[in-house]
């Protein structure tokens, strides 16, 4: 049993093989998928996506690269899209954060967009799904400041260090680890994944990116099948069984998204 809470089921590199990408992830034991948006466009798609398919599930969002593109009037349909959340199938809002790596909008833009989105999603009662790259101090101030754990908080794709690890555990997130724990010249992860209790891991792909190994490098696309992957290597760290691991990432997966339930 396995979920994979963060994947991109709208981008192009599914646009010729979706329905099979998706049952191949039902064959893997794959048994929900949150497709998130990364502006209004795709929010737009994720949305036709979960209502489409058995088991995918949908989160509305302005992703920090769009950050300088997020118009009024692109809130304004993310939000209705939201307010009829057991419709279009919403569980969450995202994925928002921020982004100094590939610095695309400007960081007083992003920090402006990324509070006023908690703000949103605290109104609507929606869980965050957070982005942090390069940008973990003020994504953990603005978390705190805004009062995010109110609504629940997943850091997705974590790639922060240990104290990073310390703090979000310390304030309530979960911690989702995707395919660079498994990469061989991985070197700080796998010393955090036993931080990590199992009532706070969650998993994903971040499909169509980061393909676990061995088919990083081989084949570039990604794929939510995979998310077998990295329960392995994370029961391999723990030293606990793949299916505790599914099992525990399912369980917290239904604690911070109680809308996936009650809407299958
Ligand atoms: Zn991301
Ligand atoms: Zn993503």
């Amino acid at each position: 049993m396995l979920i994979d809470s963060h994947a991109h089921l709208h981008m192009p590199h599914f646009e010729t093989d979706r329905d099979a990408v998706i049952e191949r992830a039902r064959h893997a034991g794959v048994t929900a998928i949150l497709t998130l948006g990364v502006d209004e466009a795709s929010s737009q798609r994720a949305v036709e996506l979960a209502q489409h398919y058995e088991g995918v599930f949908a989160a509305v969002g302005i992703h920090p690269h769009e950050a300088k593109d997020a118009t009024p009037e692109a809130y304004k349909v993310l939000i209705g899209l939201a307010r009829e959340c057991q419709r279009n199938r919403i569980i969450a809002w995202g994925e928002i954060g921020l982004d100094y790596h590939y610095d695309h909008s400007a960081h007083d833009v992003q920090q402006r967009e990324f509070r006023r989105q908690i703000r949103i999603a605290r109104e609507l009662d929606l869980p965050v799904c957070i982005h942090s790259r390069e940008a973990d101090d003020d994504v953990i101030a603005i978390l705190d400041e805004e009062m995010a754990i109110d609504v629940g908080v997943v850091m997705h794709c974590f790639s922060g260090d240990k104290q990073m690890a310390r703090r979000c555990l310390d304030m309530g997130f979960y911690i989702s680890f995707a395919g660079p724990v498994t990469f061989s010249n991985a070197r700080q992860l796998p010393s955090i994944v036993p931080l990590v209790p199992n009532n706070r891991l969650l998993i994903e792909t971040d499909s169509p990116y980061l393909s676990p190994h061995p088919w990083r490098g081989r084949e570039h696309r990604n794929e939510p099948a995979r998310v077998a992957v990295i329960a392995a290597r994370l029961a391999e760290i723990k030293g606990i069984s793949v299916e505790a691991v599914g099992q525990a990432a399912t369980d917290n997966f239904h604690t911070l998204f109680p809308r996936a339930r009650r809407y299958s």
